[in-house]
This record gives C-alpha cells, sequence and structure tokens, in this order.
C-alpha cells in the first residue's frame, strides 16, 4: 500500500476535490482504495456522502487509543472505502502535541493498515495548516501531492512545504518522503492568469507537474453537496473526464516513479 497525502497549507486550492474524486477514479480502475479524511472541517467525508459517526475517525488511532482499521467504513463506490473526518480532530491537534515524538503517531496509527495490505492507495486528505495533523500526515506518506490553484499567489507556500519535507526526511522519521506530483486545479482556459500559472509551475518543476490539469467547473464544485463524487454526480462532463485522465496519469507515473527530492527531480 501506497500513502499520498493531498497537501497545500493554502486554504481552498482543491486538496479536498483532489482527493475524493483521484481516490474515486483509482476505485473505478480497480484500485482498492481507502480515502482517509484528516481535516476537522470533514469536508471529504461528506463529499463522498457519509455523515460524521460517533467513535468513527483517526481520532482515537491517531491517541493511540484504538486501531486505525477499526474505522474503516465502505462507501457505495465498490472498491472505495473511507476513515470518515471528525470535529474532534481538530482537539486531537492538541492532546497530540502534548505527546512525545507526537510527529509519528499517525504513522504508527496507520501500520495495522499497512500490515494488513487491504488496500493499492490510501489517500489522506490533509487540513489547510502547518499543523500536527498535516505534519503528522506527512510522516505517515510515502508521496506529497500538492494541488496548486491556477490563481495569484498560486505557488506562494510551496517552498515552505518543501522545506517542511525536507526537515522530515532529515529528522529520520521519513527518509524516502517525496513530492511526487503537483496538480493544477480550477484552471480557466479564457484567462491569461490560468495560462500564466501553468507556465510558471512548468518552468520550475518540470515533469513533477502533472500534464492533466483540472478545468474550473460548476459541476466539480456542485456535487459535494449532494454528497457525490464527479463520477456519480456528472459521469460524464468534464471534471470526471480530468479525475479520470489525472487517475490514470497517476498510475503510469507510480509505475515510472516521479519525484522531487532535494530541490532535484529524480
Ligand atoms: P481547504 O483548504 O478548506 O481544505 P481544499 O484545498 O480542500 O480547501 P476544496 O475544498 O477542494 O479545497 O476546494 C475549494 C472550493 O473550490 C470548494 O468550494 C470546491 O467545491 C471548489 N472547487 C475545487 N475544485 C474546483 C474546480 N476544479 N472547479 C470549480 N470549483 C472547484
Ligand atoms: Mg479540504
Amino acid at each position: 500500500m501506497k500513502v499520498i497525502a493531498v497537501a497545500n497549507q493554502k486554504g481552498g486550492v482543491g486538496k479536498t476535490t483532489t482527493s475524493v474524486n483521484l481516490a474515486a477514479c483509482l476505485a473505478e480502475k480497480g484500485k482498492r482504495v481507502l480515502l482517509a479524511d484528516l481535516d476537522p472541517q470533514a469536508n471529504a467525508t461528506s463529499a463522498i456522502g457519509l455523515g460524521e459517526v460517533e467513535g468513527i475517525s483517526l481520532y482515537e488511532p491517531i491517541l493511540g487509543l484504538k486501531p486505525a482499521v477499526d474505522m474503516i467504513l465502505p462507501t457505495r463506490m465498490e472498491n472505495l472505502f473511507a476513515i470518515p473526518g471528525t470535529m474532534d480532530m481538530a482537539g486531537a491537534e492538541v492532546e497530540v502535541a502534548r505527546m512525545p515524538n507526537h510527529i509519528v503517531q499517525l504513522r504508527n496509527a496507520l501500520e495495522g493498515i499497512r500490515e494488513a495490505a487491504l488496500f493499492d492507495y490510501l489517500i489522506l486528505d490533509c487540513p489547510p495548516s502547518l499543523g500536527i495533523l498535516m505534519t503528522n500526515s506527512l510522516v505517515a506518506a510515502d508521496e506529497i501531492l500538492v494541488p496548486i490553484q491556477c490563481e495569484y499567489y498560486a505557488l506562494e507556500g510551496l517552498s515552505k512545504l518543501m522545506r517542511i519535507t525536507e526537515d522530515i526526511r532529515n529528522s529520520g522519521n521519513n527518509p524516502t518522503l517525496a513530492i511526487s506530483g503537483l496538480v493544477m486545479t480550477m484552471f480557466d482556459a479564457r484567462t491569461n492568469l490560468s495560462m500564466a500559472v501553468i507556465k510558471d509551475v512548468r518552468d520550475h518543476f518540470q515533469e513533477v507537474a502533472y500534464q492533466t490539469v483540472i478545468p474550473r467547473s460548476v459541476r466539480l464544485s456542485e456535487a459535494p453537496s449532494f454528497g457525490k463524487t464527479i463520477l456519480e454526480y456528472d459521469p460524464k462532463g468534464p471534471g470526471t473526464i480530468a479525475y479520470q485522465a489525472l487517475a490514470q496519469e497517476f498510475l503510469e507515473r507510480q509505475k515510472r516513479g516521479v519525484s522531487f527530492v532535494n530541490g532535484v527531480i529524480e
């Protein structure tokens, strides 16, 4: 099982939309996927049509109180499973911080799921901050997928995320952590700005940037309010086509191996 953290400390860049729909499209391709919601806002949870379920989240596992395997729920989609998020996760930020070597709590909690070998991919939808849940997710992850919104200041904060990634590698807690992809979201072909962001990201990050670009689509923003993935909500629409292409490219890259380590592409 590969653990992919979908992370960017910037808010509203498409982390949850990408986590949910990439997970769904990988499941559609027959991969066994677990989507875990690390965000107290629990947007990914509602986006796949699950509500908050009392006692079912990573809250207790991250505190070392319960096994994470007990928190896995099925979804409407074959091959797609989820661990819901909950408001309690906000409290975990504080409680985990008090624990010794707190940065490895999530990694340890997920060990049982890794060992059970039930899934091909575990996708972690990270909250927008550089808090404990985010750093725990990065320590638990094999790779980081970074959504970049095609907007002003798109690359703002990325160098900080890269520094944190490097610190985590150097800490010895996760020596092989790498940013394996940047995916540009909310692309609007009518604006020069969107084009400029794409050029900027490709110039800086070359093949670490995905070829697939996610267009701005009203359907993508509506789907979560119906508790549906884009595959269910608009099966033939541009959002579905884009996330299916992203899943395809993701799997090709998994075979090929592209990643950004210490400022160089490996
Ligand atoms: P947060 O930092 O709050 O967790 P996020 O990075 O997870 O946010 P999303 O929740 O995925 O970002 O997206 C932010 C908003 O933009 C949401 O309202 C979402 O529906 C919308 N959105 C995301 N991607 C697209 C898209 N490609 N086209 C149109 N709207 C989008
Ligand atoms: Mg989110």
